[in-house]
């Protein structure tokens, strides 16, 4: 198998499984026991937190699990608004955040909220002065991802937040760090974002475990689920345990000589961009800069086509967050790109392991698919 889409989710090293495997087996105290078995899972999850924390660049304490992505997404919008609920009901986000965020804004909209959505520019391009000159004196929170997941584009969130003590220092920032974090350089304390989203799927952990940072603007921030107590009485509910040393021991291996890694990527991707472009009608999408992500485009070719044609041949990449129903993703359709390009957008995404033979095989495939497939847009 040639798996492409590591954006969608990653395999988990062995190791990983391991790390979880004995959490599941022999150390499958709760940490909210009182006898030995649950002291050390307290004190390990402890010790977990505070690997996270670090790869963050932010103390333990600021660090809560939660149980996926969205899930910190979720917290993240519903906390600010929270916060800033005297202030007013005005929300600023884009038009290309993952639902988890629209999602979540959009019931806030239900509550009466306004939401105004930046959107990009024909490459999926978003400034900073677009996202402030949004802000008003109302604006209880500013919602932009880190890294756009069908796009790769990287978006200016320290700018955003050091403009944000000027335009309204009491607005809360949140990023939505998914494909973000392990794969463009931040540091949570230097960023100036009050809330940053991880997910642990994408960086080699296991599925259902990430982790939301809450910085000291956060005065008592609402609680997402009451109850026992546990995550500082934010998040009650027994830890989920294998899957939190999961996290950290994906956090570890992956940090190991993180810049080699990162320039791996990038270079498969430039590898990637340089192979793809010789296949007639092939274009780019976006501007991504991160190193993991690459959108294009077989215009005239539904990417739902390709993708099937593809996977029978062994390979695994996307169609975008996806095609739903043959409609392009909302991200796809927020470019204002020709129909049938719109219509012809596949996401290739990338590991530290990813070879160069990997492109290859893929190239070939579309290549083939090209040659072989009557033009349907
Ligand atoms: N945000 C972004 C940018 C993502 O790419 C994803 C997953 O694809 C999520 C949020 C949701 O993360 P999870 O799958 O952990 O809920």
């Amino acid at each position: 198998m040639i798996y492409l889409d590591h954006a969608a989710t990653t395999p988990v090293p062995k190791e990983v499984a391991d790390a979880m495997y004995a959490v599941l087996t022999e150390q499958f105290g709760n940490p909210s026991s009182q006898y030995q078995l649950g002291l050390d899972m307290k004190k390990k999850v402890e010790d977990w937190r505070k690997t996270v924390a670090g790869s963050l660049g932010c103390e333990a304490k600021q660090l809560f699990f939660t149980s996926c992505g969205t899930e910190g997404d979720n917290w993240a919008i519903q906390a600010a608004c929270w916060q800033n609920r005297h202030l007013g009901k005005h929300i600023v986000t884009t038009a290309v955040e993952h639902n988890a965020v629209l999602e979540a804004c959009k019931w806030m909209e239900k509550q009466g909220y306004e939401v105004t959505y930046i959107a990009p520019d024909g490459n999926g391009g978003i400034t900073a002065e677009q996202v402030l000159s949004a802000v008003r004196p109302d604006t209880a929170l500013v919602s932009v991802m880190m890294v756009n997941n069908e796009l790769g584009n990287v978006y200016p969130i320290a700018d955003i937040a050091r403009g944000l003590t000027v335009k309204n220092p009491k607005t809360l920032l949140h990023t939505d760090a998914v494909q973000g974090f392990l794969k463009v350089p931040f540091a949570a304390k230097s960023l100036g974002a009050d809330f940053i989203t991880l997910s642990a799927h994408k960086i080699g952990g296991p599925k259902g475990i990430g982790a939301l940072y809450i910085g000291p603007r956060v005065r008592n921030p609402r609680p997402l689920l009451a109850g026992g107590g546990q995550e500082g009485g934010l998040r009650s509910g027994t830890e989920a345990t294998a899957q939190i040393a999961g996290f950290a021991k994906a956090v570890e291996l992956r940090t190991d000589h993180l810049a080699d890694k990162l320039a791996r990527m990038a270079d498969i991707k430039a590898y990637a961009v340089e192979t793809l472009s010789a296949i007639p009608d092939l274009t780019v999408i976006g501007s991504g800069a991160a190193p993991h992500i690459l959108s294009v485009a077989l215009t005239g070719w539904p990417s739902q086509n390709i993708v099937n044609d593809l996977s029978g041949q062994g390979i695994c990449v996307s169609a975008g967050s996806a095609c739903h129903q043959g409609r392009p993703s909302h991200v796809v359709a927020a470019l204002d790109l020709p129909k049938r390009t719109a219509g012809s957008v596949i996401r290739l995404s990338f590991g530290p392991e990813t070879g160069k033979a990997d492109i290859d095989a893929c190239a070939a495939a579309l290549r083939h698919h090209h040659d072989t497939r009557m033009p349907m847009l």
